[in-house]
């Protein structure tokens, strides 16, 4: 962790779980009943979701470090490519470059999809029954 004197100064003075010496406990944390992970002695990139959602977006600059170095993957990831749906013509972020429709005209893809199946079910059906 390239910040981490960042991160405890953002607990100590901002986490509502850091209560600093407790109970003989040094930076102990009250929702963990244990020490804060922050402040352990390993060079490991510790979690704490009550950090993460509460405390740590009040420090934008160090939670684009904080996340950029944990590589959280899908949620913190760059900008998705914007597309334009190929039916509707909005523009729309894709998960995948293989997604052609915004989310509106792939329901209705799906759903048409699913009409034209029952119906023909009820084709063969009639045909079997007549
Ligand atoms: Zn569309």
């Amino acid at each position: 962790m390239q910040n981490k004197n960042g991160i405890k100064r953002l607990v100590k003075n901002s986490c509502a779980g850091y209560l600093g010496t407790k109970h003989g406990i040094p930076n102990y944390c009250c929702l963990q009943d244990s020490p804060c992970v922050f402040f352990a002695q390993d060079d490991g990139l510790p979690r704490c979701i009550y950090f993460e959602n509460g405390v740590l977006p009040i420090d934008e600059k160090l939670e684009r470090e904080y996340k950029s170095e944990r590589d959280t993957g899908t949620e913190f990831k760059t900008a998705q490519p914007r597309v334009n749906c190929q039916k509707c013509g909005a523009a729309f972020s894709a998960h995948s470059n293989r997604q052609k429709y915004c989310e509106k005209c792939r329901d209705k893809n799906a759903n048409e999809k699913t009409k034209l199946r029952m119906r023909q079910m009820r084709k063969k059906q009639a045909w079997c029954y007549a």
